[in-house]
């Protein structure tokens, strides 16, 4: 029972939230900051400091916080009321103009979040196959799920059911050998293969072509959809980073960037696996969501997608490939490397003498005491109000973290 209010945030979560915390993701240790608003690329907390935001509400937020296009879409949207138990043309809108970017898509199916958008993925892989078995990448982060989970480590894994961990083959990221086999040998069980084609979690590597390659023939060969999580990597081009690959994927995962900052997940595919979605058929997949398809986020999302043209995405991606060069010659010194791709980027301890998680951690102290707001794993996820200057307060707060992390300061 509550008493009395703190002032202090951090103790009043610590009074109503386990552990004091909303998500683990955002753990990063005593004394985290509360965001207090958001305004472009900067970020203002509760402790008076204004730090360049790379984060992004975990590269969610392409065009930074409050984009005065984003707002006005939002609020035309909410003026209309926020949510109905009938379609609503807002999602039209929004499916007409993601379809328009996805050439092998003929149907989209909206959701609140990535994980969920897995989830809804896999399940109809398995319906469609009638088989239940499906390939992820060893720690690839595809949301929390039972079956997203399976990837992680033994914590993340606390609480799966066995089945799941039964049903779920974890390949090493890039691993082509460990594919063949066991494709070969299990494929006839294998409902679909999961894939990030440049996950975060296992280090931000991209997937190797003669990887996707072999992927693709194997999976036709043997019946296995091909499922990719574009949840992130949608900003790297107009259509994700599938094309660069010549990747034509059975059913992709979209999150974060389309829904302008608002919950949003979604699953887009061929119409011959979409179909499994329909409800006026008999074998038709049950999937609801009290606010899957809401017009605010649809609308705000719509906003978004039109916002980041061809050329704003080359742009960005342009500015992504600067701050990589930049941090070359800085990260080497200090026996890191610059990763990534576009405009997603992360800093890479080569070769660490204490465990990544607690590097990063640091890392993430050392960059935010110097205005810079992190990603906890270490992500960079750059946004289109962001311009030269500020990638250049990127690099020299990034290389300054890091020569901070590299010597040992906490
Ligand atoms: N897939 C990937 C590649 C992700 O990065 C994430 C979230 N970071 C998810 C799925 C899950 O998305 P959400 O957090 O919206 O559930």
């Amino acid at each position: 029972m509550l008493t009395q209010r703190a002032r202090d945030p951090r103790e009043r979560a610590r009074r109503v939230l386990p552990g004091g915390y909303g998500r683990s993701s955002y753990m990063v240790g005593p004394g985290a900051p509360y965001a207090i608003r958001g305004e472009g690329c900067r970020l203002w907390d509760d402790t008076g400091r204004v730090v360049i935001d790379c984060n992004n509400n975990f590269a969610s937020l392409i065009h930074g916080h409050a984009h005065p296009a984003i707002v006005a879409a939002a609020f035309r949207a909410i003026e209309d009321g926020s949510a109905f138990g009938l379609p609503n043309e807002r999602e039209l809108d929004h499916a007409e103009t993601l379809l328009e970017r996805l050439p092998n898509a003929d149907a989209v199916r909206y959701v609140n979040s990535g994980t969920e958008a897995v989830m809804t993925a896999l399940r109809i892989a398995r319906a469609h196959t009638g088989r239940s078995r499906c390939i992820l990448t060893d720690r690839a982060y595809h949301g929390f799920s039972d079956i997203a989970l399976a990837t992680g480590d033994e914590r993340s894994r606390r609480g799966l059911p066995p089945g799941v961990m039964r049903d779920t083959i974890l390949l090493g990221h890039n691993d082509t050998a460990a594919l063949i086999d066991t494709i070969e040998r299990k494929g006839a069980d294998v409902a679909a293969v999961l894939i990030d084609l440049m996950p975060n979690r296992p280090g931000l590597l991209p997937a190797e072509p003669e990887h996707v390659r072999t992927l693709v023939q194997l999976c036709h060969a043997h019946g296995i959809v091909i499922v990719v999580d574009e949840v992130i990597s949608f900003r790297l081009g107009p259509t994700g980073r599938s094309p660069l690959y010549g990747l034509e994927p059975d059913l992709v995962i979209l999150g974060k960037l389309i829904g302008g900052g608002f919950p949003v997940g979604a699953v887009a595919g061929r119409g011959e696996i979409m179909h499994e979605l329909d409800p006026r058929r008999a074998t038709g997949l049950d999937h609801g969501g009290t606010f899957s398809g809401n017009p605010v986020t649809m609308a705000a999302g719509l906003a978004a997608l039109d916002l980041f043209d061809d050329a704003e995405i080359r742009r960005l991606n342009e500015l992504g490939d600067r701050v990589r060069g930049s941090l070359e010659a800085p990260l080497a010194a200090a026996g890191w490397e610059v990763r990534g791709s576009g405009s997603l980027l992360r800093p890479w301890p080569v070769a660490p003498g204490d465990d990544r998680a607690t590097i990063y951690r640091a890392l993430w102290w050392a960059a935010y005491r110097r205005g810079l707001l992190l990603n906890p794993t270490g992500l960079v996820a750059l946004s289109t109000p962001m311009e030269q200057a500020v990638a250049d307060e990127i690099v020299d707060v990034i290389s300054s973290a890091v020569d901070d992390v590299a010597t040992g300061w906490r």
